[in-house]
């Protein structure tokens, strides 16, 4: 464990940052305002790992559980990033999006989701009786669905980008090529408080430090002297696309009613801003932390993933849903069937393969996915051990979160 509380920020301190996400760069942006920063990042350009490979999706707030703080932070995360693209002329395209319960098993599900996005204040939100549907999505199908017209679509990696260049203008560095291989903390007097190694050799010293590394989070927070769970188990997510001719099945999202004992969302229909339609993601057990696809396997990366404790009893417990899973993965006819039952006129003949992402999903030791962000303090050290889905959404309010807690707390 880490020494010395860190007080309140004094204006020559200088804070480093680990990670280009949008997570780390909406950190540095807010702590840039006041302080030294340096945000250092293993790859040669900002949002490589998951604000490069998502759905490009500006979530409304209808899942979370409310008080939680993914419910806050998105709500309010998605309101500032409306200003944000808007002020820098980024697109932020709001077409709306239909969940929708096919059948008489979802509804209750339907209706608890209606409950919680009331709770959280979700915009403009409706819910839309079967015959309905063709309304919003001509081609969808289903027995009732929730439309939130608000719910937006985006283009991260140039948000990402937008960050940076605030970073840039606000008298801060943004490092890349810099990979974090070690972190003493404990330094006094002369010695920086925190003192960053890169695989290079090159040091850097801080004096106090914001973990935000996404896939290799707690790997970063474990050489910073936090704990040793919750541990990421990264999935990937991959899509296919609909084909030109065939875009015009989908106006703009389209969702299935999610299972409650998973954090993903379900496979769905997205518009993107620059006008394909994709189909996905799924959710199958990546080999490698940065595994954009089935043959990228990294030994220690799995190794990790299965000696770690927690994953053994997540494997015992929903093995099936992965065997699930993993069939949609290596079949195309699989993986549509699903969409086919929102969008019934899909067939295989209408996709091509498109990308991938991971998820960095942390998993508690008990076997539980880490539904909530979650973020550890460790005296000049704070660590975002947990920043999945709607963290791209959520970012320019965890922003301000953290570096309220940076600067003000003591640990
Ligand atoms: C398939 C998929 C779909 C998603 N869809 C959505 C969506 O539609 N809407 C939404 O809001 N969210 C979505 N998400 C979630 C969202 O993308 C993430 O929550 C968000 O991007 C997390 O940002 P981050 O900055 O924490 O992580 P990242 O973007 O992964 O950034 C972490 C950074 O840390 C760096 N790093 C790691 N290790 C080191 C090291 N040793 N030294 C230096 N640098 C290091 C990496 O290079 C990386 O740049 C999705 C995620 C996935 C994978």
């Amino acid at each position: 464990m880490l020494p010395a509380a860190a007080g309140p920020l004094t204006v020559a301190e200088r804070i480093g940052v680990i990670g280009a996400g949008i997570v780390g760069l909406a950190v540095a942006r807010e702590l840039a305002r006041s302080a030294d920063v340096v945000v250092v990042d293993k790859e040669d350009e900002v949002a490589r790992h998951q604000t490069g490979h998502n759905s490009g999706v500006a979530h409304a707030g209808l899942y979370y559980p409310p008080g939680s703080l993914k419910a806050e932070l998105c709500r309010r995360g998605r309101e500032a990033l409306s200003a944000y693209c808007r002020e820098r002329g980024l697109p932020y395209v709001e077409c709306g999006k239909l969940l929708i319960a096919r059948d008489e098993r979802e509804v209750p599900g339907l209706r608890e989701i209606e409950r919680r996005a009331q709770a959280n204040r979700v915009p403009g939100l409706r819910w839309v009786e079967g015959p309905d549907i063709a309304s919003v999505e001509p081609y969808a199908s289903g027995l009732a669905a929730l439309h939130s017209p608000k719910t937006a679509i985006v283009d991260f990696p140039a948000v990402a980008r937008a960050l940076a260049d605030d970073v840039r203008a606000a008298g801060g560095e943004v490092r890349l090529g810099f990979e974090v291989t070690g972190i003493r903390t404990g330094g006094s007097g002369p010695a920086p408080a925190v003192l960053l190694r890169a695989a290079d050799g090159t040091e850097l010293g801080v004096d106090r430090l914001v973990v935000c590394a996404g896939l290799q989070s707690d790997r970063m927070s474990r050489l910073a002297g936090d704990e040793p769970g919750p541990t990421i188990v990264p999935f990937r997510g991959e899509y296919y696309r609909l084909r030109a001719d065939r875009t015009h099945l989908v106006r703009g999202m389209i969702y299935p009613v999610p299972d409650p004992r998973y954090p993903f969302l379900g496979v769905h229909l997205t518009r993107t801003v620059g006008g394909d339609v994709e189909v996905g993601p799924n959710a199958v057990l990546a080999l490698a932390r940065e595994g954009y696809d089935a043959g990228t396997v990294n030994a220690r990366d799995l190794w990790e993933t299965v000696r770690w404790r927690g994953f053994r009893r997540l494997a015992r417990r929903h093995w099936r849903a992965g065997v699930r899973e993993l069939h949609g993965s290596l079949s195309r006819r699989a993986f549509v069937a699903s969409a086919a039952t929102y969008v019934p006129g899909l067939t295989a003949a209408d996709v091509e393969r498109a990308g991938a992402g991971v998820r960095a999903q942390a998993v508690d030791v008990d076997g539980s996915m880490v539904d909530d962000f979650r973020i550890h303090h460790l005296g000049p050290v704070v660590a975002v051990r947990n920043a999945p889905s709607p963290a791209a959404t959520s970012a320019l309010a965890i922003g301000p979160y953290i570096a309220e807690r940076v600067t003000a707390s003591r640990s």
